[in-house]
């Protein structure tokens, strides 16, 4: 789960952590007056979506030559006029993919002197199994290039979680970022600091870009994205209600509410299956028959036909599904229920694209003969390559 900017700064916050002041608002009367509690006279108006890039970032609405989702402000007026041009507007940058995001919220900020701009970032590194914290001196720009064209400025520090955040590792990343002097200190507090946040919150991922010093001689944190754990989410009810459903992919929110695990992805054959191993072959076998997956879908160990029914409506709402193949081992839950279950949903659901059903396992048989007996135009299959090209046959000769 992700969270907007403000949100995750308001939480780095409470960790003692030093973030320029700043008030979230919904409307240009909210940004107005947000700023009577900043010092100014410097302001920047920001774009709260979740993606970054919002600086280089577009607005569809506005002439390609306007100031993208992240602006400086120099007066009260300005702060005005930048706010409506963005709330309402959608921001296109280099991680919303071409349709952007409607800007809902923006984050007034008191406008920091930067000295120079610094890149730190936390996440949990598999192959160690342990707490990687990633510093460069290249911040504020894009950190893939960073790490593409000049690797050697790019530090990664392994953090043992067992052992815990020690004293070396602060002082590896001041040295990381060649600070000296007070900044050295502040760099091996924040990290400190930092690693703490990470761990009590149990995030996934938590990105600081730019970090910066200001000209006062201050550390900052200008801007971060933070992402959880969503197995711990259970843990922090006070993060959970940051979510921002509004954000997240329509159909993947009612998947959730079904517990059935969805991916929207960008074929035509809409896939109901039951384990994630099995729903990744069965995507495998759809791309191997040269077409293309229009999800990945788990409905889970007990597909009753309530999931199934849910699956089915959160499949078919998807304008580019052309057909679908449901790919069902009955361990757990025998064949012939999933198959009512099946049934009920197809006649509930008035399905209108062409259907195989591949079953397997426990009393198989009776799972066939009720789809067979249903009066609907199921095309039943004998195995997973056999599923995938009669779906992708059907498909084909439907186009
Ligand atoms: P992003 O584009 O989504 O990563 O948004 P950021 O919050 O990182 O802002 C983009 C850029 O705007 C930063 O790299 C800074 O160069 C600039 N910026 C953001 N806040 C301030 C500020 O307080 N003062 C100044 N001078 N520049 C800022
Ligand atoms: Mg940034």
């Amino acid at each position: 789960m992700n969270i907007h900017e403000y949100q995750a700064k308001e939480l780095l916050a409470k960790f003692g952590i030093a973030i320029p002041k700043g008030v979230a608002a919904l409307t240009v009367e909210e940004a107005v007056k947000a700023t009577e509690s900043l010092p100014g006279p410097l302001y920047v108006v920001k774009s709260q979506i979740h993606a970054g890039g919002r600086g280089k970032g577009k607005f569809k609405e506005l002439p390609a030559d306007a100031k993208g989702g992240v602006r400086l402000a120099k007066s009260v007026d300005e702060v005005r006029d930048h706010a409506t041009e963005m709330l309402g507007n959608t921001l296109v940058t280099i991680q919303t993919g071409d349709a952007g995001k409607q800007v809902n919220r923006l984050y007034v900020t008191d406008g920091v002197d930067i000295a120079k701009e610094y890149y730190l970032s936390m996440l949990v590194d598999r192959k160690t199994g342990r707490i990687a914290m990633i510093v460069s001196t290249e911040g504020g720009m894009d950190i893939e290039e960073v790490a593409h064209s000049t690797p050697e400025k790019i530090t990664t520090i392994v953090i043992d979680p067992a052992q815990g955040f020690m004293p070396h590792h602060g002082r590896a990343v001041a040295f990381a970022l060649k600070l000296s002097g007070d900044l050295n200190k502040q760099a091996a507090k924040l990290a400190a600091s930092l690693y703490e946040a990470f761990v009590s919150l149990d995030c996934a991922m938590l990105e600081i870009n730019p970090l910066v010093e200001s000209k006062d001689g201050q550390l900052l944190v200008l801007d971060t994205k933070m992402s959880f754990d969503s197995n711990a989410l259970f843990r922090h009810p006070e993060v959970m209600a940051l979510r921002d459903e509004t954000e997240e992919d329509a159909a993947e929110v009612e998947a959730s509410k079904y517990d059935l695990a969805y991916i929207k992805l960008d074929g035509n054959i809409g896939c109901m299956v039951n384990g994630a191993g099995l729903a990744m072959a069965t995507m495998d076998i759809i791309k191997l028959n040269g077409a293309f997956p229009a999800n990945f879908l788990d409905v889970g160990g007990g597909a009753t036909t309530e999931k199934v029914t849910a699956a089915f409506k959160i499949i078919l709402s998807d304008p580019a599904v052309k057909g679908i193949l449901v790919n069902i081992f009955g361990g757990i839950m025998k064949c012939d229920i999933i198959a009512a279950g099946i049934v009920a949903a197809a006649k509930e659901v008035n399905l209108s694209v062409p259907l195989v059903v591949r079953l397997e396992g426990t009393n198989v048989q009776l799972g066939k003969d009720i789809l067979a007996n249903s009066g609907l135009p199921i095309v039943p299959a004998n195995d997973l390559g056999d599923a995938a090209q009669k779906i992708v046959a059907q498909v084909n000769n439907a186009a």
